[in-house]
């Protein structure tokens, strides 16, 4: 089976530094911030990134900045992440980017059905205003709940897929930390496949566009956001054991997004590969 594999990888000195990255932890997938790069030139854009990327048959998702929020009411905040949002689906256009991956958004002020709305409501903005940029899909990421963030259950992600009427530009990205944290258990065969069956359920596992696979600094049902290396949390080693050869996953980008760069993320990534059962 297919299985695409790195790390978030850091854009700093240029964009095309990101297949340096790749090279050096032998990964065959990436995910990047397309945010602080205001001092890109279109020859970057248009040229260097795109070329490495073809050349190395990298497979690159895009997170979007965390300081947007579309769960926000407060207009400043709200028209600001609506803009950011569209600027970084016109920005994965151009790089040839398909996933933008972003945490769905918190309001401290509504109840948790109010602000799916909210955010149902700025999705809506956003997916009518990048309807050029229709092959770049909009990917919603589980959370760990961490202050009164929406996304930390399956069902929250369902709502707001279906009060956007289950447009075909939303996708999904499971982070395994964020999960655990949420209180969803996959360290036994049996838990791990319980949580994806309901995800198939609830969501649809045609909606997966990536996996962010990282252990956990905190207990299950924590709340707490706090990644670690793999293996080196409280979800340990069994559950990224299911994930590497799970063939429901085949050609879903699965990124580290551990602490420490490129020679911590090539133990981690050989951590995994080396679970693969031949
Ligand atoms: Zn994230
Ligand atoms: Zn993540």
């Amino acid at each position: 089976m297919k299985i695409l594999l790195g790390a978030h990888v850091s854009v700093a000195g240029g964009l095309a530094n990101a297949c340096l990255h790749a090279r050096n932890t032998a990964s065959n997938a990436i995910q990047i911030f397309t945010k602080n790069q205001l001092q890109w030139s279109a020859k970057e854009l248009d040229d260097s990134f795109k070329r490495c990327v073809l050349k190395d048959e990298l497979t690159v998702v895009a997170h979007l900045s965390y300081l947007v929020n579309l769960g926000s009411t407060e207009e400043s905040v709200r028209e600001k992440s609506v803009a950011a949002a569209i600027n970084e689906i016109k920005r994965c256009r151009l790089l040839g980017i398909k996933s933008l991956i972003f945490h769905p958004g918190s309001n401290k002020h509504l109840t948790e059905e109010e602000t799916m709305r909210q955010i149902a409501l700025n999705l809506s903005e956003i997916l009518k205003q990048t309807e050029e940029s229709g092959d770049v899909s909009l990917v919603l990421e589980t959370t760990a709940g961490q202050g009164n963030q929406i996304g930390y259950k399956s069902e929250h992600i369902a709502k707001i897929i279906e009060l956007l009427e289950g447009s075909i530009r939303l996708g999904v990205c499971i982070d395994t930390c964020h999960i655990f944290a949420a209180g969803y258990d996959i360290r036994t065969l049996r838990a791990y496949n319980k949580y994806m069956d309901d995800f198939d359920n609830i969501i649809g596992l045609d909606r997966l566009r990536a996996i962010h696979i990282n252990d956990s600094l905190k207990p299950l049902g924590s709340k707490v956001d706090r990644h670690a290396s793999i293996g080196k949390g409280y979800i340990g080693p069994d559950a990224f054991g299911f994930i590497m050869n799970d063939k429901r996953l085949e050609g879903i980008p699965l990124i580290v997004e551990t602490p420490g760069s490129d020679d911590e993320h090539k133990i981690d990534l050989d951590i995994l590969k080396g679970m693969i059962r031949k």
